[in-house]
């Protein structure tokens, strides 16, 4: 499948109307391999995407949008565990659905993220108090150039909060093909955040999680298929144990959570919240009425719009709370991916 400077519009869920060079789908490693050649071959640069659900297009892409289609799923057990190796293209939501279906618990917290599975690692998703690190086995990388494949343990992934080694030292010129999940068989439920908390840890099944998370993230969270956004624009910040407690003194009921490294992650939406910036608006750009923590597309928002809001609503937060919020969206150039935080400094 190819077309020429296709609009990406459908492929991203911020709904940004630009467009690419070119749009191929990979559905095998084959496949992957032979696009990435072509494109080297016409010296034009490689994005690879998934769900368009965690990029931010700042204008068009002057290259290949290389969509990750590689299917599969595939169980093995052992007496303690399920094992689960999935391929890269398959939907996340799909992929917990399948899992839960089966009996096999584990994923039904991070139920509801956008996205295909290759894409998970490495923002090391997490929901409602669970991230993908805590199921992950393995992660099998395609490093272009050569055709050789790796297989990274879940420790070589260097998983943090919203980051990983993905986003580093494997992050151009490698395709993620696969993913591999390891459940336990003796399932502990995660009940530590919202309505969860109000289930009972001794009856709850992993079902009622899901449904329970389901319902609050429709609750709370616009849809892209309605309203163009791409989850949580900031990722919440860390901050040292010094910076938190002078900020506590004056906002007693500011949300904190200590971390075992000492610092203090505090809620990018609470401090979006505070410079009373809900439902402010650049043009078609907007900080959602309901969700702070979430920019959205109303209709016809240019990338460029939503980093002009993002800009704003950054300095807003860093000069109430001299706090700088870092983007978890990845920004999209002519020719690549570009530093957020450049962009919006
Ligand atoms: C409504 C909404 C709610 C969300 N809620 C959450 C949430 O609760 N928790 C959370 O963590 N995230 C959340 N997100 C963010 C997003 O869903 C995740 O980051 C998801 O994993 C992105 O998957 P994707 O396939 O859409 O990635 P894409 O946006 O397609 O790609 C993201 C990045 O990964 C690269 N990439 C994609 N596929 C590959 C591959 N196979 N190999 C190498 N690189 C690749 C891309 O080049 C890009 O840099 C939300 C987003 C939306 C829109």
């Amino acid at each position: 499948m190819m077309m020429h400077a296709v609009p990406v519009k459908h492929l991203n869920t911020f709904g940004i109307d630009a467009t690419a060079r070119e749009i191929v789908a990979a559905g095998s490693e084959m496949d992957l391999l032979a696009r990435w050649q072509e494109a080297q071959e016409k010296a034009l640069p490689v994005l690879l995407l998934g769900g368009g659900s965690n990029v931010l297009f700042l204008e068009d892409f002057a290259g290949m949008l290389l969509l990750n289609r590689i299917m599969g799923i595939s169980v093995t057990e052992d007496e303690k565990f399920w094992h689960i190796h999935a391929g890269a293209g398959e939907d996340w939501h799909g992929l917990v659905s399948f899992t839960l279906d089966r009996g096999m618990a584990g994923l039904e917290n991070l139920a509801m993220i956008p996205g295909r599975t290759g894409s998970a690692p490495i923002q090391n998703i997490g929901a409602y108090g669970v991230e993908v690190e805590s199921v992950c086995e393995y992660v099998d990388l395609l490093e272009l150039n050569s055709g050789v494949k790796k297989r990274l343990s879940a420790a070589e992934c260097c998983f943090g909060y919203r980051d990983s080694i993905f986003k580093r030292d494997y992050r151009d010129g490698y395709a993620i093909v696969a993913v591999g999940f390891i459940l336990s068989k003796s399932w502990h439920p995660v009940l530590t955040y919202g309505e969860l908390t109000r289930l009972d840890s001794e009856r709850v099944t992993p079902r009622e999680i899901f449904d329970t998370v389901c319902a609050m993230r429709r609750a709370k969270l616009p849809d892209p298929a309605i309203v163009g956004n791409a989850g949580s624009f900031f990722k919440n910040p860390l901050v040292s144990a010094e910076t938190a407690r002078n900020l506590l003194r004056k906002y007693p009921d500011a949300p904190h959570y200590p971390q075992p490294t000492g610092e203090v992650k505090l809620a990018a939406g609470w401090l979006i919240d505070q410079c009373a910036m809900k439902g402010f608006r650049y043009g078609a750009a907007a900080v959602h009425e309901k969700q702070a923590l979430v920019l959205i597309n109303r209709g016809q928002a240019t990338g460029g719009d939503i980093a002009v809001l993002a800009r704003h609503v950054r300095r807003q937060v860093a000069e109430k709370f001299q706090v700088w919020l870092e983007p978890e969206v990845r920004f999209i150039a002519a020719q690549g991916e570009v530093d957020a935080v450049e962009v919006l400094s």
